[in-house]
């Protein structure tokens, strides 16, 4: 098959106002057409070239395909205990990381790859057609190489996560795990991964270590994003927009100053609404930072502490109820939002010359994404032309 027609599409969301209606860029009654897993036609269906395949959409929205550009799925091990704990009332501290941690040490590669195909398999059964993958359950060097590679056979977008919590071996000497992962750890990392990040708050890394950890990996090569200001408010939003990081992600404790900067920069702000829904935290200010021009994106944050979902609309839909995006500012932030924030431009839309990642949904309008929660709505997703 060289082209295939998806016809019949109820509303077509293509993030391009030269195509259609909206910061969505809408279009009803319209047709797509893919040719060697781009797409090669946008139109009026009734004037649709021929194709050697026909996908009849039957009245369906069809959307791109969700970028999911912070999730953390080399794990093993699951924290269900500590979710039903918190939500019994303990704490959010992050300290729960070292129980994946050892969990993801004690596995097998065999293992660890099988849990990353499981959860590759969810993310396109709900529409994910590309996901960022973050290492940080090993914090050795080999472990955190291992997660890597296996990381790197079904995802380019593969991010060095050493600086995920200081390794349990080094909680006297904070610092010596600092040097180790912006020395030996991260020289192997270069190798394999395409972003460097570093967990930057409370408990965690502060703004001088993730300055050090970034700016060693910027100069091996790799580009930098950012964990920043989840747990309370540091100048990680700051050093995010100091070192042009593609992102700065949870954005959950900001001042205005903060809000400033990243209107100012080419820094995303990505939103991760799991986290906050999973450990019953207060929402970031989705409108202060839309209102004040930031780039918005919306990610799953997949992880089994804090966030242990694959579903861009579930996430969507927290983030339209309880941070109060309109439904087409969700999803703009859950598809052109994310592509941004890994600073890609062949994805999160469907203009012609663009990829052919797309999900038909069982829905009329992509709306329902946000309307119908909890409801599977993709009925079919398509990665550069081909069925997922
Ligand atoms: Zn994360």
């Amino acid at each position: 098959v060289n082209t295939t027609l998806i016809t019949n599409i109820g509303e077509l969301v293509t993030n391009s106002s030269a195509i259609g209606d909206g910061i969505l860029g809408v279009r009803s009654d319209a047709a797509l057409v893919i040719e060697n897993g781009k797409v090669a036609w946008v139109g009026e269906a009734r004037s649709a070239p021929a194709a050697d395949q026909l996908i009849d959409a039957a009245g369906a929205a069809v959307i791109p395909g969700f970028v999911d550009s912070h999730a953390h799925p080399v794990f093993a091990g699951d924290r269900a205990a500590e979710f039903a704990a918190r939500m019994a009332g303990e704490g959010y501290s992050g300290g729960g990381i070292r129980t994946t941690v050892g969990a993801t040490r004690a596995a097998s590669e065999t293992q660890l790859e099988a849990n990353l195909v499981r959860l590759k398999q969810e993310f396109h059964r709900a529409g994910v057609t590309t996901f960022e993958a973050k290492s940080g359950y090993g914090l050795t060097v080999a472990d955190e190489l291992r997660s890597l590679e296996i990381a790197a056979r079904h995802t380019t977008e593969v991010t060095f996560l050493g600086a995920h919590l200081v390794a349990p071996e080094f909680a006297e000497n904070p610092n010596d795990y600092v040097n180790l992962v912006a020395g030996e750890m991260l020289a192997g990392a270069a190798k394999t991964a395409k972003w460097i990040d570093v967990f930057c708050d409370r408990g965690a890394f502060d703004v001088d270590q993730a300055r050090t950890i970034l700016t060693a990996g910027i100069a091996a090569g790799l580009k930098p994003r950012i964990h920043a200001n989840q747990l309370t408010r540091t100048e990680a939003v700051q050093l995010a927009v100091e070192l042009d990081c593609a992102s700065a992600d949870h954005c959950t404790h900001l001042n205005q100053a903060d809000i400033d900067a990243l209107a100012n920069s080419n820094t995303v702000a990505t939103l991760l609404p799991g986290a906050e829904f999973s450990t019953r935290s207060p929402y970031p200010d989705a409108r202060a930072l839309v209102d004040a021009g930031v780039t918005v994106a919306i990610a799953t944050d997949c992880n089994p502490g804090s966030s242990y979902t694959t579903s861009m609309a579930f996430c969507i839909a927290v983030a339209v109820r309880e941070m109060r995006l309109s439904p087409a500012e969700a999803l703009r932030a859950a598809t052109a939002g994310g592509a941004k924030a890994l600073r890609r431009t062949d994805i999160g839309h469907l203009s012609v010359g663009a990829r052919a990642d797309l999900a038909i949904l069982t829905a009329p309008s992509f709306v329902h994404l946000a309307y119908r929660p909890g409801v599977p709505l993709i009925s079919k997703t398509i990665i550069e032309g081909k069925t997922a």
